[in-house]
């Protein structure tokens, strides 16, 4: 399997949508603790020092059970790190319901992953508890950084896979992730029929006539990777950061 280093801050808080396929309800660590509010985060200058003994230069700003644009201090929090870890790219994932709402801080970010599980009100209601399509093609005329759209798959949605292909593509989307969901079991193989072209994180990548698709079944990952949770718990186990955020 490869091997790549990388760490996450997980936030926790209230979230702005409702997704029955959330994981943060099913996890303990430290995750029922508000972190939206604070500064410095519990535990931030410990997680430093560790990402800089490992040589990781890779962190991600997610949510366990929360969307991190609700972090009120992101700016603050992306300039620490970025004078703490020099070098260090910094990646958001986002459910993107707050990015057309204040671009100048998604633009901050290195690059940034989107969730968008459907173009359709019904299936996003379905999957989100929010019937709100998000406006992709505003979204990536705003931004000034890489995005990579992610798409859980689900019964709601798999039928609606070719489309979210097709869609994202004609919007100009370069790069997309078919994830399955946290604990489902039996083989994930969404592209069946499509021969992989490489491998990432020990799944496969596919390019679909110029959009590259990785298949993501967080069973086949093997990756090293450090996580600061919101009651500054670290822990080096990707199980718990695996499925975070939808
Ligand atoms: S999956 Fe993400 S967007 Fe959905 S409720 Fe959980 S934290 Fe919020």
């Amino acid at each position: 399997m490869d091997t790549q280093g990388f760490a996450n801050i997980l936030l926790s808080g209230p979230c702005n949508l409702a997704c029955p396929d959330c994981i943060g309800s099913r996890l303990e660590s430290g995750v029922h603790l508000s972190s939206l509010d604070r500064w410095p985060l519990p535990g931030l200058a410990r997680f430093a020092s560790i990402l800089l003994e490992r040589a990781i230069r890779e962190v991600s700003l997610t949510g366990v059970n929360t969307e991190p644009m609700l972090y009120r201090h992101q700016p603050r929090l992306l300039e620490w790190l970025r004078r703490s870890l020099p070098g260090v790219r910094i990646s958001l994932h986002t459910n993107g319901t707050l990015v057309l709402r204040n671009p100048g801080v998604f633009n901050l970010y290195d690059r940034a992953t989107i969730s968008l599980p459907s173009f359709r009100d019904s299936t996003c209601r379905a999957m989100t508890g929010s019937a709100r399509v998000l406006d992709l093609g505003r979204i990536l005329q705003v931004a000034t950084i890489p995005i990579k759209i992610s798409t859980l798959v689900t019964a709601a949605n798999e039928e609606e896979l070719d489309e979210i292909l097709s869609r994202c593509r004609s919007l100009g989307v370069r790069r997309l992730v078919l994830r399955k969901p946290w604990q489902k079991l039996g083989p994930f193989e969404p592209l069946r029929g499509h021969a992989p072209v490489r491998s990432h994180g020990g799944n496969p990548v596919y390019d679909l006539d110029g959009l590259e698709v990785t298949v993501w079944d967080f069973h086949r990952a093997q990756l090293d990777c450090v996580n600061l949770f919101a009651d500054g718990t670290i822990t080096s186990d990707y199980e718990l950061a695996r499925g975070a955020h939808a």
